[in-house]
């Protein structure tokens, strides 16, 4: 965790006044460090570190926080700094349409974010979505917008065998007559940059007359989103750009250099390639999960997106009293598969993170789970403590699974046990009814 490892390599500085650079020299090595490895460009690591430096260098130090704690909080305003500052969301006018070029290379994800951002919006504002199939190039694009417009119930403006520019000229007429609040126009992108392709965006882009042009950048291609962002950038002026498979292992690091070196904020994460797997992007929650102090926020407010609330004070109360059973345990696995990555949501809790990284929430795993379960008495789901080695070499044969992945369960069960107490905790803290999952 960065934060830690920042805290112990500040050197102690109580009854200094100041923070001087033989303090903070090792803890800058490791935020140079740090952010190398997360993928920043060396460039603004570089710059960043300086400007870090600078900041902390003759600052006094307060007598409240520890001086460890003070460079780390230095280190997270710039970082919230580096990443654009505030939150940027769309800026609707009343009562009038809005409308959104989508830009990137194929693959990108804009196809997928078009539809995710469509959703988004008519959830959040009502807003009324038309998405405009203009990638004419692949034949299966267009098929895949409709399919996805099909499935969420998104109208889709798409026309075989015309231009681009033809299509996007006639769904501004038919969207005038029929209405529609927000408009995306959905574009071709090619494996590289090439003129003609930019061209074609150029002149959608003019005749979309857009209030915004999202950039969408795959999280997964490093530094080359970089160099691409601001070859569009150039060619039409990008006003956000949405980083897309953020849920892969990409180190995100595209996100701080795209931002510092173009200028363009950030606005959005793809997050999966469900039509709901959209985050908006604040810069102070990424900068509290780059250093490892845990995105409590979001992750409270994820949990509860998908918490039943009596439901959850039950289980509140269950775990209060220790009552927490292995029921209880599959009901709330299959929850946090809807929720979607888990991974990812415990990655941003502090503490617990690392150690419930191995529970597995694919379908099949949970089958396996359900038969682990399944295969005990009523009373050892209720009391799991009961489970001696024998009933455990029992269950396993009972249930056509290993000795091994009982044990597992075992552990995990007492993990997320954990897991659930401290979530409610700070769901407490935040004046929530519930946080549990
Ligand atoms: P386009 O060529 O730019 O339109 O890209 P698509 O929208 O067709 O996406 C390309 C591939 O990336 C598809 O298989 C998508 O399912 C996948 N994809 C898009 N966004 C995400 C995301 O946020 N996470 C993950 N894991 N996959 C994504
Ligand atoms: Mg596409």
């Amino acid at each position: 965790e960065l934060s830690g490892r920042l805290e112990s390599t500040v050197k102690n500085l109580s009854g200094q006044g100041k923070i001087r650079e033989s303090n903070i020299s090792e803890a800058l090595r490791e935020v140079k460090r740090a952010l190398l490895e997360a993928d920043v460009h060396f460039r603004v690591v570089r710059e960043f570190v300086a400007q870090v430096k600078e900041k902390a260098l003759g600052e006094e130090v307060l007598s409240s926080v520890t001086p460890a704690q003070q460079f780390v909080k230095i280190v997270h305003d710039e970082l919230v700094v580096l990443m654009g500052g505030a939150h940027r969301d769309i800026r609707f006018e009343n009562n009038q349409q809005t409308r959104i070029v989508m830009a990137g290379l194929q693959g990108s994800g804009k196809t997928t974010q078009t539809a995710k951002l469509a959703l988004h919006f008519r959830k959040n504002g009502g807003h009324r979505p038309l998405m405009v199939a203009c990638d004419v190039h692949r034949p299966a694009a267009i098929d895949q917008l409709e399919t996805l417009g099909k499935s969420l119930g998104i109208d889709v403006y798409s026309e075989r065998g015309s231009s681009a520019e033809d299509i996007a000229e006639h769904a501004m007429e038919y969207a005038r007559k029929k209405d529609y609040s927000l408009l995306i126009f959905d574009t071709a992108g090619r494996l590289h940059i090439d003129e003609s392709m930019m061209q074609e965006l150029r002149n959608v882009h003019a005749i979309a007359n857009p209030h915004e042009v999202f950039f969408v950048a795959d999280a997964m291609t490093g530094q080359d989103a970089v160099n691409v962002a601001q070859e569009f950038h150039e060619a039409v002026t990008c006003t956000g750009f949405i980083l897309s498979k953020m849920d892969g292992d990409a180190r995100g690091g595209a996100a701080l250099s795209i931002n510092n070196v173009t200028g363009v904020p950030l606005c959005y994460l793809g997050v999966g390639e469900k039509p709901d797997a959209l985050e908006p992007f604040y810069p102070d929650r990424m900068a509290s999960r780059i250093l490892g102090m845990g995105d409590v926020v979001s992750l409270v407010e994820k949990a509860e997106s998908v918490v039943d609330l009596e439901e959850s004070k039950k289980l509140e109360k269950k775990l209060r009293r220790n009552q927490f059973t292995l029921q209880d345990f599959l009901d709330q696995l299959r929850k946090v598969q809807k929720m979607g990555s888990i991974t990812d949501l415990l990655g941003m809790l502090p503490g617990v993170g690392g150690k419930l990284k191995g529970i597995d929430v694919d379908p099949k795993a949970i089958k396996h789970v359900e038969a682990i379960i399944l295969s005990m008495t009523p009373a050892e789901r209720e009391k799991p403590k009961i489970l001696n080695a024998s009933r455990r070499r029992r269950i396993a044969r009972g249930s056509g699974r290993t000795v091994q992945e009982v044990n597992r369960l075992m552990r995990q069960f007492e993990d997320m046990k954990k897991m659930m107490k401290q979530m409610n905790r700070m769901s407490r803290k935040k004046g929530g009814v519930s946080g549990a999952m």
